[in-house]
């Protein structure tokens, strides 16, 4: 059986979509069946209780039904391709999905005396070691939560490390101008300047700006953070020179990982000289993510700030007595904690899928998933070269970066091409990121996807461009079948208004 994505010939004529009914209930419609009560019925407290408490009521088919069609109105990693740069939608092994669900992980209450989880934590010290092991760490907090919030940590531990030594002058962290808007959030959110960077002509951080900051302005820096590779997908060619003049000016480098999909069991943050870098274990790691849900972004660091780390930390409290034993593993707070982030240990869910992720894959398939998404990357960058404008044509990391500006198809802009694509059952590019290219398209394939997703992909790509040439109108008006339109996006996240009455006066689509 072949599988393929939807490619319709011309979807000229919209087909409006079945509206979804929300007004289901029936009065007296049940779709439980209780047992009858064995226990004496017992009054409820009559002030917790509310009159106008409208419930559905409704059969246990209706309700099957209606939330397996509010899941298909959104598109998902396993729907169908998903080339969103930076997010790294890779397919989540439903495998992870069954090791977080075993019932000793996923009923174990966080406040759980230490004894009665020691799977657990040996789970998270192995996790510790092995992430530190893939990026060349000394100790790896799994903390925060997200990738930001990785950042905020990495940005505190730095702020420790130089008020630990006496030095209070550094207030300025450099950034390039390609970074990810976290980054830059991050250094103010710490309560540092930022110092933006400009890139150089081949998308390298300009390295006689770097030195000429960091000449005049040098004991005034408390750092720099960079992305390898950077967002627009290359690997910084001076990146030792990069990391060996912040350090000569007193400064300590961060590096963003989120990009780690492109460096695994290939190059070692760690041993390229960075400090601390965080991971985004729902990127690279193939836990879920997308849907606002929880992520994990643990911290790598060197020596150094190893003391900083947020806390706590799995570490072994007493060494096994005979050889074919366990330690003892427990919880500690590094010595000179930043403190915690995050109630409990993190989201040890996220932590259990890792784990499955990279035992499964064990070293050799760990170099492999770079390897692929590489490959994958400069395969679909070099069959598109002739189609669009690549701004950077060199080899790429795990993701590459067009300039959707297409000849004689002056009034076709980015997003119209990704609005397009949803036509065709993909989800867009990132969009207008990273903000140095204009017209941006930010595509990333990842290793999961077959060659002949990624022939169909590029062929739809290619069809794009013609139709913008000959019936732009078509990409104007897409999508054509989704369930909502064009959105004011900023006003979408914003301000989020969810009805399902008819739409309110006002908004938009
Ligand atoms: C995704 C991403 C982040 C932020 O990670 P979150 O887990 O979404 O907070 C930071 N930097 C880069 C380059 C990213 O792609």
């Amino acid at each position: 059986m072949t599988l393929r994505m939807t490619m319709p010939e011309q979807v000229a004529t919209p087909e409006p979509l079945e509206p979804l009914i929300y007004e289901l209930s029936v009065p007296g419609r049940v779709g439980v069946n209780l047992p009858v009560c064995d226990v004496p019925a017992a009054p409820l407290p009559a002030d917790l209780l509310r009159d106008d408490l409208k419930l559905p009521e409704v059969s246990e088919l209706q309700v099957v039904r209606h939330y397996l069609k509010l899941s298909q109105l959104n598109h998902a990693i396993d729907k169908g391709f998903y080339p969103l740069g930076s997010c790294t939608m890779k397919y989540n092994p439903k495998l992870n999905e069954d090791m977080a669900r075993l019932p000793g992980f996923a009923a174990l209450h966080p406040l759980h005396d230490t004894e009665g989880a020691q799977g657990a934590l040996a789970l998270m010290y192995e996790l510790q070691r092995w992430l530190g092991e893939i990026s060349g760490f000394e100790a790896v907090s799994l903390a925060p939560a997200a990738g930001a919030q990785g950042e905020f940590a990495g940005i505190l531990m730095i702020r420790r490390y130089h008020l630990d030594r006496g030095d209070t002058q550094r207030t300025k962290i450099l950034v390039p101008n390609s970074a990810h808007g976290t980054n830059p959030a991050t250094v103010t959110m710490a309560g540092f300047e930022v110092v933006e960077l400009p890139s150089d002509e081949r998308g390298d951080v300009d390295m006689n700006a770097l030195k000429q900051v960091c000449r005049e302005q040098g004991s005034s820096i408390a750092g720099m953070m960079i992305t390898v590779p950077s967002t627009l997908g290359l690997f910084e060619e001076h990146i030792l020179d990069v990391i060996e003049t912040v350090h000569n000016a007193g400064g300590l480098m961060y590096m963003d990982g989120a990009n780690m999909n492109a460096l695994m069991g290939i190059v070692k943050p760690g041993e390229l000289g960075f400090d601390v870098m965080h991971y985004n274990l729902h990127k690279t790691f193939s836990t879920p993510h997308g849907g606002g849900g929880p992520g994990s972004g643990p911290v790598g660091v060197n020596a150094k700030l190893k003391p900083f780390l947020p806390g706590p930390v799995v570490d072994i409290l007493e060494e096994a007595s005979e050889p074919d034993e366990s330690p003892l593993y427990g919880f500690v707070m590094p010595s000179k904690s930043i403190g915690r982030l995050k109630a409990f240990q993190g989201n040890f869910g996220m932590h259990v899928r890792a784990y499955a992720y990279i035992r499964i894959y064990g070293d050799s398939g760990i170099r492999d998933v770079s390897r692929h998404a590489v490959l994958n990357a400069n395969y679909v960058r070099a069959r598109l070269m002739d189609t669009y404008k690549i701004p950077y044509p060199r080899y790429c990391g795990h993701e590459f970066v067009i300039e959707a500006r297409l000849d004689g198809a002056e009034s076709i802009h980015a997003l119209d091409i990704s609005k397009r694509l949803m036509d065709y059952g993909i989800h867009p590019p990132t969009n207008y990121f990273p903000l140095i290219v204009p017209e941006a398209l930010l595509i990333e394939p990842t290793e999961t996807e077959t060659k002949e997703t990624l022939d169909e992909f590029i062929d739809v790509m290619k069809k794009i461009a013609v139709e913008a040439r000959q019936t732009p109108e078509l990409l104007h008006t897409a999508p054509h079948h989704a369930p909502v339109k064009r959105l004011d996006e900023v006003r979408a996240a914003k301000q989020l208004v969810l009805c399902c009455a008819p739409a309110l006066p006002g908004a938009a689509d």
